[in-house]
């Protein structure tokens, strides 16, 4: 039977739920456990989708194209297994379901309300990943922090499902903040006695604290939150400030997290942890030996979680290559013809980011230009590889205003042209061409090189596509379209001959590197990098 755990927040926001979600699978995972973890996020959007990056960072793709909360990400990176639409539930699809039924005439003339139709809907989507034995346990977080009027539905259907379920079959989990006041110079627990209280009031009863803090917390400490907050001491688990969130696994098994949600659950030690290829991981991310300077250039900057993906693929792929990559973050709005080589100087390598609308994209265009004329290793994702398209026709073929269709609808050159299916869209939510597809690689390609094989599958989002118009004409100039998708002949990577490394992807590489397998078009741009640096 599957067990299920529930990890709920107090106090404040941005303690990380997700990281140490993420951290306890990872535990129960290398002990033999099939695990996976779904997030709930409390707002109405129907998805993370349709959201601006500055609101929400990155939005996160599926294998089966849903757009999803970035812990997903985390999620799969630590656990290098994908996740689904079933992994991410918002407050908006609980009641488009619920309401869709009303109107179908599902509920027989009842009066459809929170309780008991909101909460039934809850908890059918907490039992659904646990239903086809594809899974041992569930880790189910609850977006947002105890005591928001949004999450109230929540934890009342995590009250009845614990109650339904019975003792032993799940546990709830809530993180917390120690906070240190400098000026008595005291961890103070008050803060968390609140915050249980008020678990309490609503019915729950949490098993196990993990307390957030930025210093140690003393026997004394962690017998007093036992005391006040009615849990044994072992399950008061410190959670200190780490230099890596891939520190966080390690850390929670010092805390011994594992075995006190095991006994909890009821569940024997299959086998010890094995933990030896993280550990192999984190020794080669502390000692790099090189280190290598990246230019992010995207129009989200400011706010690095919006690349969140991105920054973690160079981490995986830094770590393979025993180099740190400094990220840069460049605004590529500020790029002009004329301080792209200022700003751009130094660099050991360029990417230019995903995104959409024309702010920045011009900007995009001229550190595009920069690296293509100097030889220095750049990657395009996304939006990246449009432009590096927009970037050559105008350039090279000389085909004047050359510009993708999104930027400019009248262009006599439409080089990135918009889908014919998607030319009928008229909803802006989930309809992008999303999820996982295809991709055939050119023999002999550096694509088919880096990857090893031939066929490929990667993760896509987006409404426009290279021209195919155009493909001669870039193909005979040496901007050659390697990666194929094989049912409708899109082009989904470019390649420059004649470079070290320039590579142009259509699909988003980001979402499908993991710790355990960073993915190849970050490890083989890293080493590019690395081979420009020395030259220098
Ligand atoms: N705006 C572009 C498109 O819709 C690129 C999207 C992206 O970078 N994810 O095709």
């Amino acid at each position: 039977m599957t067990k299920y755990i529930f990890v709920t927040g107090g106090v404040t926001s941005s303690l990380g739920k997700g990281i140490i979600s993420a951290s306890l699978a990872k535990l129960l995972q290398s002990r033999g456990y099939r695990v996976t973890i779904q997030k709930f996020d409390p707002y109405i959007n129907i998805d993370p989708g349709t959201l601006n990056p500055y609101e929400h960072g990155e939005c996160y793709v599926t294998e089966d194209g849903a757009e999803t909360d970035l812990d997903l990400g985390h999620y799969e990176r630590f656990l290098n297994t994908p996740t689904s639409r079933a992994n991410n539930i918002t407050t908006g699809r609980i009641y488009q379901n619920v309401i869709n039924m009303e109107r179908e005439g599902a509920f027989l003339g009842k009066t459809v309300q929170v309780v008991p139709h909101i909460t039934d809907e809850i908890k059918r989507n907490i039992r659904i990943l646990g239903e086809n034995g594809e899974f041992d346990i569930v880790i189910t977080e609850l977006g947002g922090t105890v005591g928001d009027i949004e999450s109230l539905p929540y934890i009342e259907a995590v009250r009845q499902f614990r109650w339904e379920t019975g003792s032993g079959n799940s546990l709830v989990i809530h993180l917390t903040l120690i906070p240190f006041l400098a000026a008595a110079g005291e961890l103070k627990t008050k803060p968390t006695q609140h915050s249980v209280k008020m678990l309490l009031e609503y019915g729950i009863q949490p098993d196990i604290l993990v307390c957030r803090t930025e210093h140690p917390l003393s026997t004394d400490i962690r017998k007093k939150i036992a005391l006040f907050c009615n849990v044994n001491v072992n399950a008061v688990i410190e959670s200190i400030d780490a230099s890596t969130i891939y520190d966080v696994p390690l850390l929670m098994l010092k805390e011994q997290l594992d075995k006190t949600v095991l006994a909890k659950l009821k569940l024997p030690h299959k086998s010890e942890p094995d933990l030896e290829s993280w550990k192999e991981f984190l020794g080669r991310l502390k000692n790099p030996t090189f280190e290598v300077r990246i230019g992010l250039v995207g129009k989200y900057v400011e706010l690095p979680d919006a690349y969140k993906s991105i920054t973690e693929s160079f981490i995986h792929a830094g770590t393979r290559n025993e180099c740190k990559v400094k990220v840069e973050y460049i605004p590529s709005e500020q790029l002009t013809t004329e301080n792209a080589v200022e700003r751009l100087k130094g660099l050991h390598g360029v990417l230019v980011a995903p995104g959409f609308g024309e702010r920045g994209f011009e900007g995009k265009i001229e550190a595009i230009r920069y690296v293509r004329e100097n030889n220095i290793p750049f990657f395009g994702i996304c939006l990246g590889m449009q432009c590096s398209v927009v970037e050559f026709g105008r350039h090279v073929l000389g085909l004047k205003d050359a510009s993708s269709t999104e930027m400019n609808s009248a262009t006599p050159h439409p080089v990135i042209n918009m889908m014919e299916e998607q030319k009928k869209v008229v909803n802006k939510g989930g309809t992008m061409r999303l999820g996982a597809y295809a991709c055939d690689l050119k023999k002999g390609s550096k694509a088919a090189n880096y990857y090893g094989k031939s066929r490929i599958s990667e993760r896509h989002r987006h409404r426009y596509e290279f021209n195919n118009d155009y493909l001669k004409d870039y193909e005979n100039a040496g901007l050659i379209p390697t990666g194929i998708n094989p049912e409708n002949n899109l082009v989904e990577i470019v390649e420059l001959k004649n470079h070290p490394f320039f590579i142009g992807a259509q699909f988003h590489p980001e979402l499908k590197s993991t710790v355990a397998n960073p993915h190849p078009l970050f490890i083989n741009f890293v080493a590019a990098s690395m081979a420009y640096a020395r030259k220098k």
